[in-house]
């Protein structure tokens, strides 16, 4: 875990991978730093390859949480590659592969993502999630949600083609909401999952 710590985008402070989720000083996104000589200290390709499937089991070194904490998965990662050499040949490219990421539990590279938000949410001791999406991203965190039992918030905006918004809405518990605009979303889905962790608190 020493191994991972964040650094902010836009003005390059650096935090502990445990305190915060945006920069205290500016307010941008953080990234996720990983020092790469010790993790190949730890564990060799050959070691990675030879573990079962999944993101988890194979890559765990280099995601940012902590040895032995629960973990919220699906079953993500570890999809197949699958040869395309007539778009290969278009391109000019020997030996072109396509990673076929709809093999995922709810069809996209989304729940590779959603896997680890979630579970460092709960380490977090959160217990409810909150987001603004009108697709994959809503499906994912519904479903992670869902398989949590904890409470989900997904925020739509009103042009959202209802195909996409559907797969969430099967699974969200707390229903969604519809905005103009994504800001405002943002803002509602902030509001809403602030006041919940109160409640909760409470
Ligand atoms: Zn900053």
């Amino acid at each position: 875990m020493a191994d991972v710590w964040l650094r902010c985008s836009a003005c390059g402070m650096e935090g502990d991978a445990d305190l915060i989720h945006r920069c205290p000083s500016c307010g941008e996104p953080l990234d996720v730093c990983y020092d790469l000589a010790a993790v190949r200290r730890r564990v060799s390709p050959a070691q990675i390859a030879s573990r079962p499937r999944g993101m988890w089991a194979r890559h765990r070194e280099l995601l940012p949480l902590p040895d032995g904490a629960p973990l919220d998965s699906l079953g993500e990662g570890s999809t197949p590659l699958v040869p395309a050499p007539r778009l290969g040949a278009l391109l000019g490219v020997s030996h072109l592969y396509r990673k076929l990421e709809s093999a995922n539990s709810t069809g996209s590279f989304k729940d590779r993502q959603i896997s680890v938000a979630v579970s460092k949410a709960r380490a977090h001791g959160r217990s409810a999630f909150a987001i603004t999406s009108s697709g994959n991203a809503a499906a994912a965190a519904a479903a992670y949600s869902s398989r949590r039992g904890a409470r989900c918030f997904v925020w739509v905006g009103d042009t959202a083609p209802r195909p996409k918004v559907r797969p969430a809405s099967r699974q969200v518990a707390h229903g969604t909401s519809g905005g103009r605009d994504a800001g405002a979303s943002r803002g509602a889905a902030a509001r809403e999952s602030s006041a919940s962790t109160r409640r909760r608190d409470g």
